[in-house]
């Protein structure tokens, strides 16, 4: 990527750290300017200003570039000497002077290592990304992150079940599945440990004993499209942000079904499992029947005996065993 840089205005702030994350060639300076160094032991800046000069690219950088940022400092025709410190040295020792192109890529390297020592150092978002990559391999999912294809017969696979519901309650069950999914790889990434190796290389070792080094390089592009959005859990309909649409849906009005609506009467499955039904009539087993001629209960009129003892209606609510049919006599 090619940019051109600035010099900063007054009151702006920049993370460079944050801001060229993604442009390992690009890097700011920080220029001291028109003071002078005090004598060493323990020598410094003194007096001057200070001016950052920001997206500086480092494929184009070169003392021209140096002077004319002089210039736009308020430097009418620099013809000065330039010096750069190295970093995490002091002043004393870690100063070299920025004359020729030589000097330029020597400084250059510096930018490079730090700004991955850095990243090595700080980012954990990427050693958490390594972790989760790692994890895929050892579980040998890794390919259902790549092919879509993949990706889409796992996930159907688990929605089986909440295709078939209303569509609400279906996103809910995929809502669900994916917070699940989620907790689930980032616990098992967890315990994975992770060393960096240098620039884009990292070591992953497993608790039991495997190791596997991760090319962020390679990889990151995939996962940062993936973990771009995070499903967070949601309270309940209350919770929904109002819908600023000014249709407000009313359910359908009922009206009748075409055809002729069913007169039969729904019958049960036991029913339809016949046992019960014999000829399209229900069995009179486990019923007791009634005799017609004494009212009671055991038995019908051909086997009643009070009715072949001629006591017809005698004792109809009478006490007495049924079925016994003693003489009823007052
Ligand atoms: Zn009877």
């Amino acid at each position: 990527m090619l940019c051109e840089w600035r010099v900063r205005k007054k009151g702006r702030e920049s993370n460079p750290y944050e801001d060229y994350r993604d442009f390992p060639s690009v890097f700011c300076l920080k220029i001291n300017h028109g003071g002078t160094f005090t004598t060493p032991p323990k020598s410094r800046y003194k007096g001057g200003k200070i001016n950052w000069v920001d997206d500086i690219d480092s494929d184009i950088f070169s003392i021209v570039e140096v002077t004319s940022m002089m210039e736009e400092l308020g430097y009418e025709n620099p013809c000065l000497a330039y010096y750069y410190k190295k970093p995490n040295i002091d002043l004393d020792n870690g100063l070299t002077e920025l004359a020729v192109d030589k000097d330029v890529c020597e400084m250059l390297m510096y930018v490079d290592k730090f700004k991955k020592k850095f990243e090595a150092g700080v980012s954990k978002q990427k050693v958490f990304r390594a972790k989760n990559i790692a994890y895929e391999r050892v579980v040998g999912r890794a390919k259902s992150n790549i092919m879509l294809n993949n990706m889409c017969e796992v996930l159907n696979r688990q929605l089986v079940d909440g295709r078939d519901k209303p569509i609400i309650t279906c996103l809910e069950y995929i809502r669900e599945y994916l917070i699940k999914r989620i907790v689930n790889v980032q616990k098992a990434a967890a315990k994975l440990k992770v060393d960096w190796n240098g620039s884009d290389l990292y070591q992953v070792t497993c608790p039991w004993g495997d190791q596997f080094v991760v090319n962020m390089s390679d990889r990151l592009s995939t996962w940062k499209e993936m973990y771009r959005f995070k499903i967070n859990p949601i309270n309940g309909p209350y919770a929904w942000k109002k819908s600023d649409v000014p249709t407000t849906i009313i359910l359908p009005k009922p009206h009748p079904q075409i055809g002729r609506p069913p007169k039969k009467r729904k019958k049960s499955a036991a029913e339809l499992a016949n046992e019960i039904m014999k000829s399209n009539k229900m069995t009179r087993s486990g019923k007791s029947v009634t005799c017609s001629s004494c009212k009671r209960v055991g038995h019908n009129q051909r086997g009643c005996k009070s009715k072949k003892s001629g006591d017809v209606g005698a004792g109809s609510q009478g006490s007495g065993d049924a079925g016994v049919g003693g003489s009823h006599t007052t």
